[in-house]
C-alpha cells in the first residue's frame, strides 16, 4: 500500500511539474497543431475542389438567428490593435506611435481581464451565441490585431499564450508573402492552432470603394481562397481596409462572410447588422480600466 502511495506521489508530482512547465505547453500546442493539420487534411482536399465562398455559404445557411435574438444587442466590445511595440512618444513618426501599444501594457491588460473574469472570444463564438448554442456571456470582448505584423507573433503571441486567451488576427496576404516584416504562413498556422481566429482583410489593403467590380471580387472573395488553403479552415470574418466601405462593397462581402468589422466607434454587436460590427481603437493612451465601463454603459 505504501509503495502504491509513493509511486502515486511520484507520478503526480511528475505530471504536475510537466503542466507547470511552459515548454510543455509549447510542445503541446505544436502537437495540437499537427493533429489538427492531419484532421484537416481531408478538408484541405475538399477546399481544393470547391470555391471558398461555398463553405461559408453552407455555414451561413446553417446560421439561423431567431427573431428573439435579432432584437437583442450584444455587449461585446471589439478592440482593434495594430503594432505591439514600444514607440517613444517624441518620435517623428506620429502615425506609427498612434498605432502602437506596448507589450508591457498588453500584459497588464491580460492580467486585468483575468482578475475581472472578462472572457475573450472570437466570431466563431459569436456565431454560436447567435444560434443559442452558447449562452450570452456576462463579460466578453474581442481582441483583434490588424494587418498581420510580425510583432503579433513575436511580441503579442507569447503574452496572450501565457494567459490562455483567444484572439483574432487580420491578414493581408500580399504583405504576408512578400515582406519579412509580416508573419509567414507557418506562423499564422501556429496562431490558429492555439484557438484563434484568422480574419481576412483583403488582398492588398486598398480603398475598396474605389476599385472596379472585378478587382473587388479579387480583393474580397478570390484571394480568400488562398488563405483558406493555407490555414485549412473557412474564414468567416472580414475587416474593411482603411475603414472604407459602401453598399457595393458590403454586398460583395455578404457573398462570402458571416461577419465584417468596420472602424465605427461603438461597443455592441447588433445581430441585424453583422456586416457592420463597430470597434474600439486601441491607442498608446488606451486606459485598461476603461474596458470595464463598457459593460455598464447605457446608450
Ligand atoms: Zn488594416
Amino acid at each position: 500500500m505504501k509503495k502504491i502511495l509513493i509511486i502515486t506521489i511520484i507520478i503526480f508530482s511528475f505530471i504536475n511539474n510537466i503542466f507547470a512547465d511552459e515548454k510543455f505547453w509549447e510542445i503541446f500546442i505544436k502537437w495540437v497543431s499537427y493533429a489538427e493539420n492531419i484532421l484537416n487534411e481531408n478538408y484541405k482536399n475538399f477546399l481544393d475542389k470547391i470555391k471558398s465562398s461555398d463553405s461559408t455559404e453552407t455555414l451561413k445557411q446553417e446560421m439561423i438567428i431567431s427573431p428573439e435574438m435579432k432584437e437583442k444587442v450584444l455587449k461585446i466590445p471589439s478592440y482593434m490593435f495594430h503594432y505591439i511595440e514600444n514607440v517613444p512618444k517624441n518620435t517623428k513618426d506620429k502615425l506609427r506611435y498612434n498605432l502602437s501599444f506596448s507589450p508591457e501594457n498588453l500584459e497588464k491588460l491580460m492580467i486585468y481581464l483575468k482578475e475581472n473574469n472578462i472572457e475573450t472570444i472570437t466570431h466563431w463564438d459569436v456565431k454560436e451565441i447567435l444560434e443559442w448554442k452558447k449562452a450570452i456571456p456576462q463579460k466578453a470582448i474581442i481582441l483583434g490585431f490588424d494587418d498581420w505584423h510580425l510583432d503579433h507573433y513575436t511580441e503579442a503571441f507569447p503574452i496572450l499564450k501565457k494567459y490562455w486567451k483567444k484572439w483574432v488576427f487580420f491578414v493581408v496576404s500580399n504583405f504576408a508573402s512578400t515582406d519579412p516584416n509580416y508573419m509567414n504562413w507557418e506562423q499564422i498556422r501556429e496562431l490558429q492552432a492555439a484557438w484563434n481566429e484568422i480574419w481576412w482583410h483583403s488582398f492588398s489593403h486598398p480603398n475598396l470603394t474605389t476599385v472596379n467590380a472585378k478587382e473587388l471580387e479579387k480583393q474580397v472573395i478570390e484571394s480568400k481562397k488562398e488563405i483558406e488553403k493555407q490555414i485549412w479552415k473557412p474564414v468567416i470574418s472580414f475587416a474593411y481596409p482603411i475603414w472604407k466601405y459602401n453598399e457595393t462593397v458590403k454586398k460583395c462581402v455578404e457573398k462570402a462572410y458571416l461577419f465584417a468589422r468596420t472602424t465605427k466607434y461603438w461597443w455592441e454587436i447588433n445581430p441585424k447588422k453583422l456586416l457592420e460590427i463597430p470597434t474600439l481603437r486601441v491607442t498608446p493612451e488606451f486606459s485598461i480600466k476603461n474596458v470595464w465601463k463598457y459593460f455598464e454603459k447605457k446608450k
